[in-house]
């Protein structure tokens, strides 16, 4: 029993800031039946104080697979140096390991090897808040509450007021649309309430993203199509969001992988292949046949 409530805590505790992100009752059902949920210890770190470029991370040899699945490794030795400030954006075919790679950073599962460090400390020896505390995610589909615009940006940081608020939905490209519709901020979203279109949602998940103001960014990029307004805002709202932090993004566009300082191929758990869009498209590997693909591939 103490492992169900402890696994809701943690989960509660991350959805508070993470825009309670879709798959989360996926996820939930995942810590319930997860047979070595993490450990906990008695005596946790802390980060070292916060530089203005963002958080390093580190991963060494990280080995992984699910409980569930013992003998199928969905990370394989898995090395990672990621500077404060870098933009990486990850690709590979689905299944290839790149949603555990973040599940495994905002330690919902713990790897079976090697270690993963944020700013030189090991995550296993941060408390569950402080590691989420410094990780901002963007998922790939963000729930809008049934809550008005303020409140649901508001997720971000309970206790930001308002004026930090709209400041951020300013940065995140929402300002203009919300403060058209009918009751401006004040109007109630969600099933009920005003429906908004799916780049008006993941400026929404933005903006909470830069309320929090978190030294590390999570971004799963959504595959669906945006029409080319859309696109160019949330396009500039990511831009603003990846400003002073390090900015890990599972990239479906090739905007987002153009901009990137490194794009990191993973297939089959590995990382098969490493550079720039331009030095992996010369390679005209997995990534350039990705690419021709335009990365659709979950
Ligand atoms: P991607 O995000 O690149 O599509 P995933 O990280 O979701 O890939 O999956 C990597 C591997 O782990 C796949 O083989 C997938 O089937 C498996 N996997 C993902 N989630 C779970 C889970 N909750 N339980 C067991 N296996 C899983
Ligand atoms: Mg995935």
């Amino acid at each position: 029993a103490s492992l169900v409530a402890g696994s809701i805590g943690a989960l509660s505790e991350v959805l508070g800031d993470t825009q309670r992100a879709a798959g989360a009752t996926e996820r939930l059902l995942d810590l319930l039946t997860a047979k070595s949920p993490v450990q906990s210890v008695l005596l946790p770190e802390t980060l070292p104080p916060r530089t203005a470029n963002g958080a390093a991370l580190h991963m060494e040899d990280v080995v992984f697979h699910y409980p569930s699945r013992p003998d199928s490794s969905a990370l394989m030795h898995l090395s990672l140096d990621i500077r404060p400030g870098e933009t990486i954006a990850i690709v590979g075919p689905s299944g290839a390991g790149k949603t555990t790679l973040f599940q495994l950073l905002l330690r919902f599962y713990d790897p079976q090897q090697g270690t993963i460090k944020l700013d030189g400390v090991d995550i296993k020896f941060l408390s569950l808040q402080t590691l989420r505390g410094a990780i901002g995610i963007v998922p790939q589909d963000t729930i809008v509450f049934s809550e008005n615009a303020l409140e649901n940006i508001r997720f971000g940081r309970a206790d930001a007021n308002d004026e930090e608020v709209i400041a951020a939905a300013k940065m995140a490209a929402a300002h203009e649309f919300i403060e058209r519709l009918p009751q401006g901020y004040q109007s109630f979203l969600g099933e009920r309430g005003v429906r908004l279109s799916g780049g008006q949602r993941q400026r929404i998940a933005i903006a909470r993203a830069l309320l929090k103001n978190p030294p590390l960014l999570l971004l799963d990029e959504a595959t669906s199509a945006l029409d080319a307004e859309s696109e160019r805002l949330v396009q500039s709202a990511l831009e603003a969001a990846m400003i002073g932090r390090t900015t890990l993004v599972i990239a479906h566009r090739l905007a987002t992988v153009q901009r990137a300082d490194r794009i990191i191929v993973l297939e089959h758990g590995r990382i098969v292949e490493t550079g720039t869009h331009a030095s992996l498209i010369a390679q005209n590997g997995l990534y350039a046949s990705l690419a021709a693909l335009q990365f659709n591939t979950d």
